[in-house]
């Protein structure tokens, strides 16, 4: 468990206003009262919470919870219902499925090519070997990991009307975007239903629909990956903010650390020397597939990859060494509580 929807006032009288933070294991459950316009709930993995502002708020937050459910029983790697399971144990393709799952696979796959292949949605044997999604955790052999890498090669998927099609032994997962996708579904469900300002903290994504029902932007707050109370803060509007990081999941062998998001180049868990990625862009989709392959890119390639692609995006980048680096636009709406080894500007 890795989130938990706050409500906070921070400490600093600076920003003493409303800050939306994802944090840490610390709290079982979100943290945020139960109201009329406030719905939370455990859902793909995570703790869950809509806040919604206008008319039927609490009817439409009941639809969007809904949504939820309907796409983590389409998506899930574990459950034998679902549409990914079946994709993943089936003895032949193509494998239909339904229309969410395959437009959350060509998003994927088209993010896999776009990224040479640091988003990769066919990288679950590897996960799987690792033992994360099984929690008995170990660290394969190099042997291993080489056998298993062939299964891994997403250019050997093919989406059709007639359904997804891999090769045998190849296993989907789109838990990297599953959540960015959902966000994006439920900010279009409540939109139809009237609503105009809403914040959703999906596990360490949130997503804003408009700003705060008094027109201020809304603040969200900067996990700390290194352990505490988130360490800054954004403001935005209309803005997806999404996290990833090796603090979320990970266990520790011999004093080394292995994290849930792996290199799909070598089969392990990524090691860069960066902490944390935070993408803020307009749709929960882009960026939680960012989040994922930035931090996968480490520094350099995630510079590069920004510079072709900054109209798009913006990120921040927490290195290890608790320094951070963030692009220029970010300089206007973000702000930092926490005393930082060095900030950095990417331009
Ligand atoms: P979280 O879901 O914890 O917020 P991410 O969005 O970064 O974090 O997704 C990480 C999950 O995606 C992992 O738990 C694993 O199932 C899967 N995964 C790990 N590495 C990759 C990768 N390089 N590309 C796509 N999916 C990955
Ligand atoms: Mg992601």
């Amino acid at each position: 468990m890795k989130f938990l929807f706050a409500e906070k006032y921070l400490p600093s009288a600076l920003i003493a206003l409303l800050f939306i933070s994802c944090s840490s294991k610390e709290s079982p459950k979100p943290a945020i009262p139960p109201s009329e316009n406030t719905k939370s709930f455990e859902a793909m993995n995570t703790f869950m919470a809509i806040k919604s502002y206008g008319p039927n708020a609490s009817a439409a937050n009941d639809s969007a919870e809904k949504l939820v459910f309907k796409l983590e029983s389409l998506l899930s790697t574990t459950k034998n219902s679902s549409h990914i399971y079946k994709l993943n144990h089936a003895e032949k393709y193509p494998v239909q499925v339904d229309d969410k799952v395959k437009e959350l696979a060509n998003f994927a796959l088209k993010m896999a090519k776009e990224t040479d292949g640091a988003l990769n949605p066919v990288l679950y044997p590897i996960v799987h070997t690792w033992g994360f999604t099984t929690e008995k955790y170990r660290v394969p052999a190099d042997s291993e990991i080489q056998a298993i890498l062939p299964l891994t090669d997403f250019n050997q998927v093919n989406i059709s009307s007639s359904g997804i099609a891999m090769k045998p032994g190849m296993m989907m997962d789109l838990g990297a975007v599953g959540k960015g996708y959902a966000g994006d579904k439920i900010l279009e469900l409540l939109k139809s239903k009237g609503i105009t300002s809403a914040v959703l903290d999906l596990g360490g994504n949130v997503q804003t629909l408009g700003c705060k029902k008094d027109g201020k932007k809304w603040k969200v707050g900067i996990t700390n990956p290194w352990g505490g109370p988130p360490i800054g803060g954004v403001e935005v509007c209309d803005m997806a903010v999404v996290t990833s990081g090796g603090y979320e999941r990970f266990f520790e062998q011999n004093g080394k650390r292995y994290i849930h998001i792996f290199d799909g180049k070598n089969g392990k868990p990524v090691e860069n020397g960066l902490s944390a990625v935070m993408i803020i862009a307009p749709s929960g989709l882009y960026a939680d597939a960012l989040s994922t392959a930035i931090f996968v890119m480490g520094e350099n390639k995630a510079i590069d990859f920004w510079k072709k692609n900054r109209e798009k995006f913006q990120m921040l980048l927490l290195r290890e060494d608790k320094s951070v680096l963030y692009t220029k636009e970010l300089d206007p709406i973000i702000r930092f509580t926490y005393s930082l080894k060095s900030k950095n500007i990417i331009d």
